[in-house]
């Protein structure tokens, strides 16, 4: 599929490594001026800057903690100062730090929910008031089918992820008349960073969950991405888009 984001410009979290490495690098190639951003992984955001020398024009790196309302508040002021308009939020950023729940330290409970939920509330309250002043907008948040049929181990990660979808459902009502549509991507097992220290016995059964029998790329997450982000997916607006292999 052919997409043509010339003149529209994409904030992407998480967009220098793994899947949202996958879906700023989509844009770049469609066309769209891409501000990327991540934590604190200058190295990984260096190589990425490096291999995508040719579309330097089209891309601006930044780094905060999106936990951080001021961070938050002052990133999306310096996007207005030096880009203007933005059109499309993709809100990639995430972790897990997997525990079952008798083991599980209140600081690593509180650090998923923060990473991913509070995060995504942060990323999208501060945008929204952004593209209402336009009247359109295209918000995407990456959350997990683990937040609809949960995983021993992953209640925190489950929990901020079911919290994602019923967030972005509750936005799409609200920003609706304002043509801003808010729509979910649910990637199954994608092959990055991320699942990275799962031992390979693990993978190996995870894979046979995959009826496609093959882990996803970050690209087969990208293109689902930018068909929401585009136009004519104007009549989508508070759904999940599964993008699992069949999970
Ligand atoms: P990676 O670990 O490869 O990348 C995570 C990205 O999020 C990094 O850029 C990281 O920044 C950034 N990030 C993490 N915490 C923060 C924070 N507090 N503030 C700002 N940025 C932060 O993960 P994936 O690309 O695999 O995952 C991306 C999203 O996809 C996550 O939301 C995850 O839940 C979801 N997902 C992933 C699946 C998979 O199998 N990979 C499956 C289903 C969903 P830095 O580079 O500085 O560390």
């Amino acid at each position: 599929m052919e997409f043509d984001f010339k003149g529209q410009t994409a904030v992407v979290t998480g967009g220098t490594r793994g899947i949202g490495r996958g879906i700023t690098e989509a844009f770049l190639k469609a066309g769209a001026k891409v501000i990327a951003t991540y934590q604190s992984n200058d190295q990984a955001a260096k190589e990425f800057a490096e291999s995508n020398k040719e579309y330097s024009d089209c891309l601006d790196l930044r780094s905060f903690d999106v936990t951080q309302y001021d961070a938050v508040e002052h990133f999306y002021r310096y996007v207005e100062e030096t880009h203007g308009e933005f059109q499309i939020l993709v809100h990639c950023s995430g972790i897990r730090i997997d525990s079952i729940v008798g083991m599980m330290r209140e600081d690593d409970w509180r650090k998923v929910i923060d990473t991913n939920l509070t995060g995504t509330f942060n990323m999208c309250k501060l945008a929204v008031q952004n593209l209402m002043r336009k009247r359109y907008g295209r918000i995407i948040v990456i959350t997990s089918p683990i937040g609809r049929i949960g995983f021993a181990g992953q209640s925190n990660y489950a929990a901020s992820k079911a919290g994602q979808v019923a967030f972005v459902q509750s936005l799409s009502k609200e920003v609706a008349s304002r043509k801003i549509t808010v729509n979910c991507v649910s990637p199954g097992f994608i092959d990055t960073d991320f699942i990275g220290d799962v031992p390979e016995e693990q993978k190996k059964a995870y894979l046979n969950m995959v009826p496609l029998k093959r882990f996803g790329s970050p690209e087969d997450v990208a293109h689902p991405v930018l068909f929401l982000a585009s136009a004519e997916a104007a009549y989508i607006t508070g759904s999940t888009l599964e993008v699992t292999g069949g999970l």
